[in-house]
């Protein structure tokens, strides 16, 4: 009898003590949230979110291919950040291969488009998303991530096609965020704060490509985009 009253205080208590930590849980986790991420969460309210159906790409001609959720995180950009770089990659290895680390949640990383040296453009999370591409927090959010496909050690890899392609998906970038066509807005990997990447390397021929960037932005053809 007197264990059994015993345990029944026991269980009165532990359930109220559960009931105070988990409201204090609760309001220290409305706290964090208010703090620095409700601005960021808004999406998750229905009828919200900008509409959004599997395939659809951001840029006219890209053939689109699912990273794994694993490798980006759902925004709703540019109203949740400022979309202000574009960054350059090389992927160090072939396009298969990039496709499907890009695809393997385990990889932890994936930009939104890789280009090919035929000039092929594949995208595969969408510019309202924040793709896990920089190793930066604050420039995975504020930029779109372009791979192409080659070795920084080889620049030939860096085709004509590829020069031309990139060029016109960067120049429709820039024009969709307004973001300025220069060298502190259209970056290499190398560039971003505190990163251990060389891509695009040496090899990349920056002069070339912003002078196409430019060429592209002044065309008809890239507003349409
Ligand atoms: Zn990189």
């Amino acid at each position: 009898m007197e264990a059994i009253q015993a345990r029944r205080d026991g269980d009165r208590r532990i359930g109220r003590r559960a009931l105070l930590v988990g409201g204090a849980v609760a309001a220290v986790a409305t706290g964090v949230l208010a703090r620095d991420e409700l601005g960021h969460l808004w999406w998750r309210i229905p009828g919200v979110s900008k509409p959004r159906k599997e395939g659809d790409v951001d840029y006219a001609g890209a053939r689109w291919v699912a990273a794994s959720p694993a490798n980006w995180r759902m925004a709703d950009r540019p109203d949740d950040y400022d979309v202000d770089r574009v960054v350059i990659h090389v992927t160090q290895g072939g396009y298969a291969s990039a496709v499907k680390v890009f695809r393997d949640p385990a990889h932890g990383a994936a930009a939104h488009y890789i280009v090919r040296k035929d000039g092929r453009v594949t995208q595969l999370i969408r510019e309202l998303d924040v793709a896990f591409h920089a190793g930066n927090r604050e420039y995975n959010e504020r930029s779109v991530g372009i791979e192409h496909e080659g070795f920084v050690e080889r620049p030939e890899d860096f085709t004509d096609a590829m020069y031309a392609a990139s060029a016109r998906l960067t120049a429709g970038i820039c024009a969709r965020y307004g973001i300025p066509v220069d060298r502190e807005h259209i970056i290499g990997h190398v560039e971003v704060p505190g990163t251990d990447h060389t891509d695009p390397g040496k090899g990349w021929d920056w002069k070339k490509y912003l002078r196409l960037v430019e060429a592209a932005s002044a065309s008809p053809a890239t507003s349409t985009v």
